[in-house]
């Protein structure tokens, strides 16, 4: 069906996940979800898979490959019904680029290789309390100190930042704004590094998300990436794959919520007749049905697009927020479609519907993106 962006080789790997999921995590997600959190060990499955190294230089342990393994992994994963996981699983998707794209020969070999192995995990610490959209107006300040930063401050809604061995964080070394912005690399056995809260949300229940404090942290200045004020570039380079694969993940859901919905019109009887027996059902299957098209193709032409090596700021910022647009619509008519049971925990649509309300949240929100979209055109 997809042959212009997907191989006998994506294929292959498609069956494997898919088999990893239902092996591995199908029988326990509903459990991990009520507890709110996976097990550790998971990270290790996963890299025994190969799964954590997809994209990765082969040098570091990682499998370097092309934007659609990534995504047929992402669209497996989420099969598993709980965003979080994958959300929680992939921190270090977010963490890691800017190592291998600013890092140093030993800095990449000292924090991708055991991530990758499955041995530590990595968490990105960009938002602050008082600072999330506005990335430039971050306050927690890292001063230098002979050999070492001693950093000061504070994160929160740090995806693994519960249990993240690694922080790659934003800290102010320098003046007010963007250019005063620095990534430091921050051990989560840090003295004065602690976890200040796990913040309990809406979904995505499975991944612990962190409020982290920072009190006179003496962190080793090689753990610096890039230059001091190099960070905000760094950042921004990281956002476009982390909003790209936002968007597949709102496909993904959308897709598993139609499917649900598909099984459940067909089984489902009411005045005699199963509910797809109703025109009404139908057209709000088809209209699920055309928003995930949509959104879906329109993922795989701006990941062609960036594989291609087009600048896709624009596209991307437009792809995020139209998966995410089309996701909410397709698990609201998902639940509307299942009726009480579709409020019911032990249906997925149900939670369904609560993960997909993060995804035009995190990564930059549905308006930042619609800002981007706006400056890029020069409106
Ligand atoms: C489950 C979850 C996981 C997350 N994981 C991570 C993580 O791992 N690492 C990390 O660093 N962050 C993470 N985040 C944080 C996420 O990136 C931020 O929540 C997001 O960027 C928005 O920032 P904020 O929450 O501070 O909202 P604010 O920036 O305070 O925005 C509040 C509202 O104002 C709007 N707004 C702000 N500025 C403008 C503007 N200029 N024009 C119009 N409207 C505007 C926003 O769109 C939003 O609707 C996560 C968030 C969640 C919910």
């Amino acid at each position: 069906m997809y042959e212009a962006y997907f191989t006998e080789e994506h294929r292959i790997f498609r069956t494997a996940v898919r088999k990893f999921v239902e092996r591995e995590i199908l029988p326990h997600v509903d459990r991990w979800e009520e507890e709110e959190l996976f097990p550790v060990e998971l990270y290790r499955r996963c890299a025994d898979e190969g799964f954590l190294g997809i994209g990765y230089p082969e040098a570091y342990g990682g499998t370097p490959c092309d934007r659609f393994m990534s995504i047929v992994h992402t669209e497996e994963m989420i099969r598993c019904g709980s965003v979080g996981l994958v959300a929680g699983l992939g921190s270090h998707r977010i963490a890691m680029p800017p190592v291998v794209r600013m890092g140093t020969e030993e800095q990449k070999r000292r924090f991708l290789v055991p991530v990758l192995k499955g041995e530590k995990i990595a968490a990105l610490g960009i938002t602050e309390p008082d600072a999330g959209s506005d990335v430039a107006n971050i306050r927690t300040r890292a001063v230098r100190d002979g050999d070492h930063y001693i950093v000061n401050g504070a994160k929160t809604f740090i995806t693994s930042g519960c249990r993240a061995h690694l922080v790659t964080t934003a800290v102010r070394t320098g003046e007010a704004g963007y250019k005063g912005v620095s990534l430091l690399v921050i051990d989560g056995a840090t003295p004065g590094f602690s976890v200040a809260k796990k913040i309990r949300k809406i979904g995505w229940n499975a991944s612990d998300t962190a409020e982290l404090a920072f009190v006179d942290c003496r962190i080793p200045a090689e753990n610096l990436l890039g230059g001091e004020g190099q960070g905000f570039y760094g950042i921004m380079a990281n956002f476009q794959d982390e909003r790209l694969f936002l968007a597949v993940m709102a496909h993904a859901v959308a897709a598993l919520a139609l499917e649900e919905s598909i099984k459940y019109a067909k089984q489902r009887e009411a005045f005699g007749r199963p509910l797809s027996g109703f025109q009404v059902t139908r057209h709000k299957l088809a209209d699920m049905a055309t928003l995930l098209e949509v959104a879906r193709e329109f993922n795989y032409r701006i990941a062609a697009r960036m594989e291609a090596g087009e600048d896709a700021v624009k596209e991307v910022s437009m792809a995020k927020n139209f998966a995410c647009r089309a996701c909410d619509r397709v698990v609201f008519d998902a639940v509307q479609l299942h009726g009480g049971f579709g409020c019911a925990r032990e249906y997925l649509v149900e939670r369904l519907y609560r993960d997909s309300r993060i995804l035009s949240i995190g990564g930059g929100t549905t308006e930042i993106m619609k800002e981007i979209i706006g400056k890029i055109m020069q409106l």
